[in-house]
């Protein structure tokens, strides 16, 4: 496992990594960031991203999601767990528009299983740093795997009788799965909840970006 925080401008640093790389996106524009500045990052995450990644968007614009669409990203529906935010920030789960199984389906159903509810604190009863470091976990677990192919990425999935599942056919169980923040922020959560599940992190911070909450 290892992780990074890259102290740059954003755009820059996206552009230069690799397409289809990072197996999830958790991404917390700050308030300030502008509609456009926001879809410029997004459309560089759309690269960034694995065909079966994840972009986990906590956002308070919601003209933001139609736009998304129209950049290739397709609206997934929420996460059962993701209820009790409503009132802090909204979150929006997205793919690529590459046809994607079910979340429950044949691969994903022992990790579906294996879900746990936490039992969540009301945001009133929780500091928000505490509800958000809790919704950053769950968005890397319900995402990424803790073991991923060495050789392409690929995740491997807990199969029946404790068996990976995987999709491909290198048999290298070295790789971790990647989480990117392209707005770090320690606040985030999102540094934390990748160590803390053994995920490996890329976090962007980009101080020009706006006004923190
Ligand atoms: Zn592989």
């Amino acid at each position: 496992m290892s992780w990074r925080i890259e102290h740059a401008d954003t755009l820059t640093v996206l552009a230069e990594l690799p397409s289809r790389w990072a197996h999830t996106c958790i991404a917390l524009p700050p308030r300030g960031t502008s509609r456009e500045r926001a879809l410029a990052v997004l459309t560089q995450v759309h690269r960034v991203l694995r065909e079966d990644g994840t972009l986990w968007l906590l956002h308070t614009n919601p003209e933001l999601c139609d736009e998304l669409r129209g950049a290739g990203w397709v609206e997934q529906p929420p996460p059962g767990w993701a209820r009790p935010l409503a009132g802090l920030r909204s979150l929006t789960r997205l793919t690529k528009d590459t046809p994607l199984a079910d979340p429950c389906s044949l691969v994903r159903r022992p990790q579906c299983a294996s879900w746990r509810r936490p039992s969540w604190p009301t945001p009133r009863a929780a500091d928000r740093a505490g509800v958000l470091g809790g919704l950053t976990g769950q968005c890397v677990l319900a995402s990424t795997t803790r073991i991923a192919c060495g050789s392409c990425g690929a995740p491997y999935h807990q199969g029946a009788a404790g068996k990976p599942l995987v999709s491909c056919a290198h048999h290298n169980p070295t790789g971790r799965c990647l989480v990117l923040d392209p707005f770090y922020h320690p606040a985030n959560g999102t540094l934390d909840a990748a160590r803390g599940h053994g995920r490996s992190f890329l976090g962007i911070t980009d101080s020009q970006a706006g006004e923190r909450e």
